[in-house]
């Protein structure tokens, strides 16, 4: 287990939300619940995996093709397309071609259909990541004013749905939002998914206010990187040694007006693998019932 409290060399006040530790207890769950679907045992939690990878001159068709393969096969009960896709083919329709019950991204419009509508479903698997880390940190989400920073398909509009769900009052922001800071306010809770380093400053936050930091930006200019680590010596001179930083898009600082926020890196990241693998196991539960015969087993489409 990584604690990543030594990182943050200068006054720490924030309660560090630590994805690491929740994957273990997440990964430790799963084992359980795969044990009981009577699943032979394969890689670090028992699920077979395999990765498809076609030539980068692969058309939309042949996409398409080994995607309904993977549909038509029984003994697969994910499929990951790994985006961005080749210039050349179709992402929508590759996306839209995975079959529903098998989609562990999460990004299916019947998925996302079911997300609007509140009906139990696979969700996209970052934003089902940061709801975790609210919920096992027993922060409080009903009646809160919480703050989503992006509106991605794939992060911001599920994070916003996924705390409407748990009755939170939901604020979407986006590049034409006014006076940003003045909304971030605001926030008891603050989800930032913006892919802008350090944008969201430390005295926007509200004291006290939990923040989740999807962002998740490399940083290589050692100007831009003295400016966001100037309070955190220890990991400035691992840039230097390095030469690149990974930040998220809250300034590192805010680790001093936050109650709770989660590390970049070690807070959102290592939830999204691990939802991964729970909406693989969903998938085949809901698929297979308690069917004690199979094997979890999940597929990842092309790069
Ligand atoms: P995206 O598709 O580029 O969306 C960015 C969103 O931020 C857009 O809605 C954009 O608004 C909004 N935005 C940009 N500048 C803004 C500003 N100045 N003020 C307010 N909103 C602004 O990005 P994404 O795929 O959602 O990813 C966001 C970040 O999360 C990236 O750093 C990405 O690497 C990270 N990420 C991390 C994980 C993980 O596992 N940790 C997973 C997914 C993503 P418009 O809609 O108006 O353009």
């Amino acid at each position: 287990m990584c604690i990543f409290l030594p990182c943050y060399d200068s006054r720490v006040t924030a309660r560090v939300l630590d994805g690491t530790k929740i994957r273990d207890e997440i990964f430790a769950e799963l084992k359980s619940e795969i044990s009981h679907l009577a699943i032979a045992a394969c890689e670090q939690l028992g699920l077979a995996s395999w990765m498809h990878t076609p030539p980068p001159s692969i058309t939309t068709e042949q996409m398409l093709r080994l995607v309904r393969d993977l549909n038509n096969d029984n003994a697969v009960d994910g499929i990951l397309i790994q985006l961005p896709l080749p210039k050349q083919v179709d992402t929508k329709r590759v996306l839209e071609a995975v079959e529903p019950a098998k989609d562990v991204d999460g990004f299916h419009p019947v998925s996302l259909g079911h997300l609007v509508s509140g009906r139990p479903g696979l969700v996209a698997c970052t934003p089902a990541g940061c709801m975790e880390i609210l919920r096992r940190n027993d922060i409080g989400i009903e009646g809160a004013n919480a703050v989503v920073l992006g509106r991605s398909d794939i992060v911001g509009k599920p994070m916003a749905l996924l705390l409407i769900h748990a009755n939170a009052t939901v604020t979407i922001c986006h590049s034409k939002t006014r006076d940003l800071a003045d909304v971030v306010r605001r926030a008891d809770i603050v989800v930032a998914a913006m892919g802008k380093p350090g944008y969201v400053q430390a005295q926007w936050i509200r004291p006290g206010a939990t923040v989740i930091d999807v962002g998740t930006n490399k940083v290589t200019d050692p100007k831009e990187a003295e400016a966001l680590l100037r309070n955190f010596p220890a990991r400035l001179e691992k840039f230097r040694e390095k030469g690149a930083v990974l930040v998220g898009d809250v300034h590192p600082d805010a680790v001093n007006t936050a109650g709770a926020l989660t590390p970049v890196p070690g807070g959102v990241g290592p939830m999204t693998i691990t939802m991964l693998m729970s909406n693989t196991v969903k998938a085949a539960r809901l698929r297979r019932g308690k069917a004690k015969t199979d094997t979890v087993q999940s597929s990842v489409g092309a790069r």
